[in-house]
């Protein structure tokens, strides 16, 4: 559909004009032909069905009625006056009603001709109301040529204003009628015939004006399909075309650090899942193409060592590596956990973040361009231009999305060859959206949590079983078990958030007094090193309750820790309560996770709890995640510009989206550069589509 015509600027279709075609840009940005062509209804009235009178019910929807106007009244009310129709269908009678446009209307209608009359019902008693009804005389609206399912357009309130539905059809009508000639497939006829897709000249006409619902649904289906799969075959081509072009550092050699780690310093035997995806990253950083790898682990799944044993890979080849996480916390966390299995290898491992002093980072600066320096771990404070790498052979990004891409690239501008790139999530993404956003990414899953854990169990109370919980709370605590006690932040207050949290602390160390238990607290007013001795005093066990705010969610490892409480769970999101969840169940005793909310919950809220209850899986979760939250909130308003699909949606058409991209990958492993004559076509639209460069550069 490259045809000039779709390209015209949209007010030079009759019955647009200047003004409209003003609004139509600003308000829907419609700005040419083919625009308003993908402007698909959001749902369809069907205007095949007449109804009786006596048949109507109070509905949400239009509908339309056959009838006579026998009686005209003007009824004066408080403010104003209403103009009223008794409408008869010979059996029964209804009222049609004006607010507006009085005079006008009143001089317009005809007693005892039959009408239609289409739109929303009120119900007054026994008497049905239609306020300001289209209406059309019969004879009319026997010559219109819509006759099948009636769509109904996305407006705005100022766009309704000026153009109403009606009009909006019109145009509709008249823009088809020019331009259908031209609507031509780009997609494969072997594949139009596979899958028995309606022609897209079919598609569209039936999208707007469908027949029959049968038609519509296909149609529905042929269009979203062509939309994912464009999607898909964008990033897949993109994928090989990293793979062909962007050279990598080939780290050919398995050294010293990556096999004495493994022969003699293993804390712990590997898992089947570690194991696979520390050989799959092996294997990518192994050739001289740039490694662009998502690694998803659910909380607790073992992702450090990983990300440590890749750094060794590095290291064994001369390279420096770097680890990148979103908060402080996090990266301290990181620094921990990465300087204890470094250690016995004798590797200068070093953090900097936001808080690092200045001669701290003098010295840090100097090692790093002298290579001295192994790995660097730390928050975007990396990213600034002092900090320069000898060599970067592996940058290590933790939680991704929640970084800006240009922020990424900035790490390796220095660099003539870029790293390899090693994404780690722990809020998994559902493999639907990870497949249309990361199809351009290799994936690896850690699908395997350490052995010995039992699953955690997690129960939801009311409020009103309070006492009940302080019960089960004592008795963990008798054997010798900790908890933690977490409570919602709302970031517009910190004030608020902290007096509700010194009131729950007031009150827990009321019900949980000294000598037989002691209360620890960290909150966001405490330094850090507030936040370290009181952490410490937990985790050392001098305390057997943690009061905290989220910071705990990515913190602290506490194995002995085994009851984790959390306060007005209602106002968390689903994966931020499975990342809290995520701090118990890391010893060998059994662990438990106990959800307090008020009594009156919202649906979604509802589905949140037992969610919580039902499962441990973060890949179900984050799949529930999806369909509360809609794919756009779940990703942050960065990357929800990809997702802003013109007719699929990423939670209802996910099976659509499997077949879209079965489909993409056999395209392209026939024939990987389109070079095929039925494929010209579909070339031209991706190379269309890329100018467009509606998908994102993730990575590089
Ligand atoms: P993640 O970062 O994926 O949430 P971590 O790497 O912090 O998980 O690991 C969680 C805990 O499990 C840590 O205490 C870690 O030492 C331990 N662990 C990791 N892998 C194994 C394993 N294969 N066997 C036993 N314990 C493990
Ligand atoms: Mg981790």
């Amino acid at each position: 559909m490259q045809n000039n015509l779709l390209d015209t600027p949209i007010e030079y279709l009759k019955g647009v004009g200047p003004n409209r075609g003003t609004l139509l840009k600003k308000e829907l940005g419609i700005f040419k032909y083919k625009d308003l062509l993908s402007l698909y209804p959001n749902r369809y009235i069907d205007r095949t069905r007449y109804y009786k009178i006596n048949e109507l019910i109070s509905t949400n929807s239009e509908v339309q009625v056959i009838g006579k106007i026998v009686h005209i009244k003007i009824v004066e009310q408080k403010r104003g006056k209403r103009l009223v129709a008794i409408f008869t269908d010979g059996v029964s009678e209804m009222e049609l009603v004006w607010f507006q446009g009085i005079k006008w209307v009143q001089e317009s209608l005809k007693l005892n001709e039959p009408y239609v009359a289409f739109g929303k019902l009120n119900q007054y008693g026994k008497t049905f109301t239609m306020p300001h009804p289209e209406l059309d005389l019969w004879e009319e609206h026997q010559q219109q040529i819509q006759k099948g399912l009636q769509p109904i357009y996305p407006s705005t309130e100022k766009l309704s204003q000026r153009i109403s539905n009606k009009s909006m059809i019109k145009l509709m009508q008249q823009l088809i009628i020019e331009t259908h000639t031209l609507f031509s497939d780009s997609i494969p006829p072997k594949l139009i015939e596979t899958l028995n897709l309606l022609p897209l000249q079919h598609a569209l006409i039936q999208i707007h004006f469908p027949k029959n619902a049968e038609l519509l649904a296909r149609a529905e289906f042929r269009l979203k399909f062509e939309e994912l799969f464009y999607i898909q075959l964008q990033l897949l081509l993109k994928n090989i075309n990293r793979k062909n072009r962007i050279k990598g550092h080939a780290f050919e050699k398995v050294g010293n650090y990556f096999t004495s780690f493994y022969e003699n310093h293993l804390p712990f035997p590997l898992t089947g899942a570690q194991k696979r995806v520390i050989k799959e990253i092996r294997n990518d950083m192994g050739r001289p193409v740039q490694m662009n790898r998502l690694l998803q682990g659910d909380v607790g799944s073992g992702k450090t060592i990983v990300a440590f044993m890749s750094c060794l890979i590095a290291l064994d080849n001369n390279y420096q590596t770097c680890i990148v996480a979103p908060t402080e916390i996090l990266a301290n966390q990181h620094y921990i956990g990465i300087q204890e299995l470094a250690s016995p290898l004798g590797l200068e491992v070093r953090l900097l973040t936001g808080s690092t002093k200045a001669a701290e980072r003098r010295d840090l600066h100097k090692k790093l361009e002298s290579g001295e320096l192994h790995i660097l771990i730390g928050t975007h404070a990396l990213f600034e231009d002092k900090v320069k790498f000898k060599n970067l052979g592996l940058a290590i990004i933790d939680e991704q999305h929640r970084f800006g891409v240009e922020q990424r690239s900035k790490l390796w501008k220095k660099n003539i060859i870029p790293p390899h790139i090693l994404v780690m999530t722990a809020t998994p993404i559902p493999r639907t959206l990870a497949m249309s956003l990361y199809g351009d990414l290799d994936i690896s899953i850690i699908d395997e949590l350490p052995p010995g854990r039992k699953p955690i169990q997690t129960l939801h109370f009311f409020e009103g079983k309070r006492l009940r919980v302080w019960k089960f709370v004592k008795d963990e605590i008798q054997k010798g078990r900790q908890v933690y006690i977490v409570y919602p932040l709302i970031q517009e207050s910190e004030t608020l958030d902290y007096k509700n949290l010194m009131e729950g602390y007031e009150g827990i160390s009321r019900d949980f007094p000294l000598p037989d238990y002691s209360v620890s607290i960290v909150h966001g007013q405490m330094t850090p090193a507030e936040k370290d001795i009181e952490m410490e005093r937990f985790a050392s066990g001098k305390t057997n309750i943690m009061i905290a705010t989220t910071v705990i969610e990515v913190g602290v490892n506490v194995p002995n820790a085994s009851v984790m409480i959390i306060e007005s769970a209602e106002r968390f999101g689903l994966s931020q309560l499975h990342q809290l969840r995520g701090r118990v169940g890391r010893g060998a005793e059994q662990s438990y996770c106990i959800l307090m909310t008020g009594e009156k919950l919202s649906n979604d809220s509802k589905v949140r709890m037992e969610t919580m209850c039902r499962t441990n899986d973060g890949f179900e979760i984050s799949e529930v995640d999806l369909k509360l939250r809609g794919p756009g909130n779940l990703m942050g308003t960065q990357q929800s510009g990809v997702l802003a699909l013109r007719i699929a949606d990423l939670v209802k058409d996910q099976e659509i989206l499997q077949i879209a991209r079965h489909h993409a990958i056999q395209l392209l492993q026939e024939d990987p550069r389109l070079e095929i004559e039925q494929h010209q076509k579909l070339k031209q639209t991706i190379i269309e589509l890329s100018k467009k460069s509606t998908i994102w550069n993730y990575i590089s």
